[in-house]
């Protein structure tokens, strides 16, 4: 029950639903799409080393030396990035500055945190349904004149949308922001970064939660014009000055810096994926492309909620999504290590067999 002084806004708010994090027992985590890779091995010289003698004073607040960084990597300056704790953090500013008295929408199938902030905030708010095929429509999307969110490559589904198609829908209509949350760009998939220079319309949202392996430091950036960043960060001036701690910027730089590691991150979670994605096809799965670390799959008879419960009984955590209709029978599945797909895939195989053996017994007692 909520006490009396809870403000009219927040009366029918439901807090948004991550990924478990059960300690009952040891799992092979993959229902958050974090990785089970270390970060870079700068981050551990980082967290051992000097950094105590700082923690003493106020961080400097804009995480200038971080988005610098960013920055350089990306080929943009720092004034047009903002810094967040995590993109959901940059996320909730984005609709906390320029959605409030406007209204949003997004795909049907999408990550789930949209909603949640659309409708904790109080935004108006509609989606827009994905094709049959679960791609996006973009003829739809170019049609809208409420501010868009597009997660690309989308999830749960994975699917990459085009940097061209992306631009036809942010030049459809210049009057209307277009937020195009990059999640997973460094799964070697383009970016749209470069048409901030074109559009005063676009942000880019990017994360080091996922392909840096920095899910616990939890950083993330907008990108836009100038202008647009200068509201954002008024907004978090006034929310959460100092919302960088010395210890997050620091780590953030360290895994930044290493690009070596982070490629070869990439790639053996791409391996790891490739074999998974070949393994479960074999067994009669559908499973959509994927150009990140988790894949959408689904099997013609066995029922996406009893492939979780079941692949749980194994120690394995997976997600599924029975309020995302059309999507209800898939399941999602991070990306873990090669030992790791490889226990994913001899539990599937054992779940397969022993509800083929239940179902042979049912047709006997019949
Ligand atoms: C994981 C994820 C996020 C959240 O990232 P954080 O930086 O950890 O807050 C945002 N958007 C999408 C599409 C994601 O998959």
């Amino acid at each position: 029950m909520s006490s009396r002084f809870l403000s009219p806004r927040y009366r029918d708010i439901t807090p948004y639903f991550p990924g478990e994090q059960p300690k009952d027992r040891a799992y092979i985590k993959l229902n958050a799409n974090e990785t089970s890779c270390e970060p870079a091995p700068g981050v551990r010289r980082v967290l051992a080393g000097a950094r105590m003698k700082a923690l003493g004073r106020y961080t400097e607040p804009t995480a200038y030396e971080l988005r610098h960084l960013a920055g350089e990597i990306h080929g943009v300056r720092p004034e047009e990035i903002v810094a967040g704790n995590g993109s959901d953090e940059i996320l909730g500013w984005i609709f906390l500055t320029f959605f409030e008295h406007a209204s949003v929408c997004y795909p049907d199938i999408t990550y789930g945190y949209y909603e949640s902030l659309a409708v904790g905030l109080g935004i108006e708010h509609h989606t827009v349904p994905l094709r049959a095929d679960f791609t996006m429509d973009v003829d739809a999307l170019c049609k809208e004149t409420s501010h868009i969110v597009i997660a690309n490559p989308n999830a749960p589904t994975g699917y990459l949308l085009p940097v061209s198609d992306i631009e036809r829908i942010v030049a459809a209509d210049p009057n209307r922001i277009v937020v195009v949350d990059e999640a997973y760009v460094d799964f070697h998939n383009p970016s749209c970064l470069p048409l901030i220079r074109t559009y005063d319309n676009l942000i880019v949202v990017q994360t080091m939660s996922k392909a840096y392996a920095l899910a616990g430091a939890h950083i993330g950036f907008a990108y836009g014009c100038p202008e647009l960043m200068r509201d954002l960060d008024c907004v978090r001036g006034v929310m959460n000055p100092y919302n960088i701690s010395d210890i997050t910027a620091a780590v953030g730089c360290a895994a930044l810096e290493d690009q070596v590691y982070l490629e070869s991150h990439v790639y053996d979670v791409e391996l790891a994926r490739d074999y998974t994605i070949g393994a479960l096809r074999r067994m009669g799965f559908r499973v959509l492309e994927s150009r990140t670390n988790f894949i959408f799959v689904e099997h013609p008879t066995l029922a996406g909620p009893d492939y979780v419960r079941a692949l749980r009984a194994h120690a394995i955590l997976a997600r599924n999504y029975p309020s995302m209709r059309r999507a209800e029978n898939f399941i999602r599945i991070t990306i873990g290590t090669m030992e790791e797909m490889v226990a994913v895939v001899q539990a599937t195989r054992d779940i397969l067999a022993h509800r083929n053996g239940e179902m042979a017994d049912e047709r006997a007692v019949l």
